[in-house]
């Protein structure tokens, strides 16, 4: 696992899925999504998952047992407005912008020679605030 304590927002699509198939899928982790429909709204598969014990991916997420067969896992739509959903009771929740996790700063990219670059958070202009009222529909 990786050690970074750089915060972000959560993973609002993951939050929704997992709600969605409930106690059983708490801990189940996102491994593919599709966009769908008119591209708001996603099939997401999702499922329990471990960490390889040897090997040279030792320590990594994987989605299969140690037989090679999948760990329990299932499917399920998560649609746009629900995630936009989420993401407003997270801001409401925390006070955080629900884009950049309260960092001001959007992730755009990395490279080899500068690691990882960040622009400026577009929802709430660097502030890292909850843009609260604010609709999607505006941006
Ligand atoms: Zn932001």
């Amino acid at each position: 696992m990786t050690t970074t304590t750089e915060r972000k927002a959560p993973d609002f699509m993951q939050i929704v899925a997992r709600e969605k198939l409930g106690e059983k899928a708490k801990d189940w982790q996102i491994f593919r999504w599709e966009r769908i429909g008119d591209g708001n709204d996603f099939v997401v598969g999702f499922g329990q998952t471990r960490l390889k014990t040897s090997g040279k991916n030792k320590g990594e997420t994987t989605w299969r047992g140690i037989d090679g067969r999948q760990l329990p896992h299932g499917k399920v739509v998560v649609t746009g407005a629900e995630m936009d959903a989420a993401r407003a009771k997270y801001e409401t929740d925390t006070g955080h912008c629900g884009e950049c996790g309260g960092t001001g700063q959007a992730w755009c990219g990395w490279s080899a020679a500068e690691g990882t670059k960040y622009r400026t958070c577009h929802r709430c202009n660097g502030t890292g605030k909850a843009q609260g009222d604010r609709s999607l529909e505006q941006l």
